[in-house]
C-alpha cells in the first residue's frame, strides 16, 4: 500500500488491486485495528456550537486503555469528548464512533452515536470475512454496542462493578418502575448504573434536571439474575450486541410472559 494515501483511505480496498479475494477481504477488516492503525486519528472539522467558527481536528477512533489507561479516565469524566473552541474558549461536545478496548477484561464496547442499529448491522456483517482466530477471540470477549457516551460510560462502571449489564439492566426495569411508585411527584426519565459508597445502584434523571439515587436492596439482583437465567443466550456470540433499556423491555416481556404460564 502507498504511504502517501490518506488514514480514511487505508482500510479501503482499492478497484484493480492485484490481492486474491481473501487477501483484499482480510486488508479491508479487522476486529481490532492493527498496532499501527489504532491510534490513527480521524481528521474532522469540528464547528462550534457558540461561535460557529470551525477548526480542524485528530481524533482518536479506538481506545485501548490496556495501552492507555490515563483514557480511561478521560472517557469517565466525558473530557474525552469534548473540544476546547480555539477562538471562543468554550467546550464542544464531540459525537462519532468511537472502539473501546479493554484487554484485560475482554471488554470491546463499540460507541455508535448516530445511526446506530444500520451502524451496528453493518459492523456485525464484517464478521462474515473475519479468520477463524478473530472469531475464536471474539467468542471469549464481551461485545457490545452503545448509543451514547453516557452508556459507555454506564457499561465502564458496570464491568468495573463485576456485574453482568443484562442483568443490570433488567435490575434497572424494576428498580425504576419501583421509583415511579414510590415518588409520583417526580417526572423520572432515564437511570444510569452507578456506585455510591460501595453499593451498586442507579442514578435517575428527572425532566427538570433533577437526579435521585436508588440504591439495588441485597438480593434483588440475585433475584433477577435466577429469573433471567433461563431466557439468556448461553452461546458465545461474536458479535456487537445492544444491551439497553429496549432490550431488557423485550426480555422481561419473555420472562414474564412465560413465567405466568398463560
Ligand atoms: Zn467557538
Amino acid at each position: 500500500m502507498a504511504d502517501d494515501k490518506k488514514p480514511e483511505e487505508k482500510n479501503m480496498v482499492q478497484e484493480g488491486q492485484a490481492a486474491s479475494p481473501e487477501e483484499m477481504k482480510k486488508e479491508k477488516i479487522r476486529l481490532v485495528p492493527n498496532e499501527d492503525e489504532k491510534y490513527l486519528p480521524m481528521n474532522v472539522e469540528i464547528t462550534c456550537g457558540h461561535c460557529g467558527k470551525s477548526w480542524k481536528a485528530s481524533l482518536q477512533q479506538c481506545v485501548n486503555i490496556s495501552l492507555h489507561p490515563e483514557e480511561k479516565g478521560k472517557i469517565l469524566d466525558s473530557s474525552f469528548f469534548r473540544q476546547k473552541c480555539p477562538f471562543c474558549g468554550v467546550d464542544s461536545e464531540l459525537s462519532y464512533p468511537l472502539l473501546y478496548d479493554d484487554m484485560g477484561k475482554a471488554l470491546m464496547i463499540y460507541l455508535l452515536p448516530e445511526n446506530t442499529e444500520e451502524m451496528l448491522a453493518k459492523i456485525n456483517k464484517q464478521q462474515e470475512s473475519w479468520s477463524p482466530d478473530m472469531l475464536k477471540a471474539a467468542r471469549i470477549c464481551t461485545m457490545r454496542a452503545v448509543r451514547h457516551s453516557i452508556y459507555l460510560v454506564e457499561k465502564i462502571k458496570i464491568f468495573d462493578a463485576d456485574l453482568d449489564d443484562r442483568i443490570v439492566e433488567l435490575t434497572k426495569n424494576f428498580i425504576f418502575v419501583r421509583f415511579m411508585k414510590e415518588r409520583p411527584d417526580v417526572d423520572a426519565r432515564n437511570a444510569l448504573f452507578e456506585q455510591q459508597n460501595g453499593k451498586n445502584g442507579y442514578t435517575i434523571f428527572a425532566a427538570d434536571g433533577k437526579t435521585f439515587w436508588a440504591e439495588i436492596p441485597e438480593g434483588v439482583y440475585e433475584e433477577v439474575e435466577r429469573m433471567a437465567e433461563p431466557f439468556l443466550d448461553k452461546k458465545a456470540k461474536t458479535e456487537y450486541e445492544l444491551i439497553d433499556p429496549v432490550w431488557a423491555h423485550e426480555m422481561l416481556g419473555k420472562m414474564l410472559g412465560k413465567g405466568d404460564g398463560s
